[in-house]
């Protein structure tokens, strides 16, 4: 049987918001440890951790075979880091600037996610928007304030076939 959310996100009119640390990459950014931070990396502000991130085919099959009309990026960002994010999720997946959001408190993503969908979709049938994050704070704040489908990255993982 197929998972229902994987069949949801393939719908053509399907509106997706992905997260980006953690989903659009794998959040290992260090050289021992997952996060630079940990890393004890001094100069980590001065440090685009995004340069050298690599496209997770699984989602990049899934992206470039949908509408990119109805695809976009809300991310937590409290150290400035929004353009090189940007410019990463645009260089591996295609993904305008313009389609990212950012915010320094992730628990403002649910509102900031109904803002950009009543703006942009104002007819949009709720069950057709899904909300994409590695956080599961994050997610159960989706779910319990918005009407939205939420889903965990790892479904690329468990439902991609390798055509390879
Ligand atoms: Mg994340």
């Amino acid at each position: 049987m197929i998972n229902k959310i994987w069949e949801l996100i393939h719908k053509n009119d399907t509106v997706i918001f992905f997260d980006i640390d953690g989903t659009l990459t794998s959040y290992n950014y260090g050289e021992y440890h997952a996060h630079h931070e940990l890393d004890f990396t001094p100069e980590f502000r001065e440090v685009n951790i995004y340069a050298d991130c690599r496209r997770l085919e699984p989602i990049y099959n899934f992206i470039k075979g949908h509408d990119m009309d109805r695809i976009f990026c809300i991310s937590r960002e409290p150290h400035g880091h929004e353009d090189w994010k940007s410019e990463m999720v645009e260089r591996l997946y295609g993904i305008p600037a313009d389609h990212c959001y950012y915010t320094l408190d992730a628990s403002e993503k649910p509102q900031i996610v109904k803002g950009v969908v009543s703006r942009l979709f104002p007819d949009i049938s709720p069950k057709s928007v899904v909300c994409i994050d590695d956080n599961d704070e994050t997610l159960g704040m989706y779910m319990k304030e918005t009407p939205f489908c939420t889903a965990h990255p790892m479904l690329f993982m468990e439902y991609s076939e390798n055509r390879g």
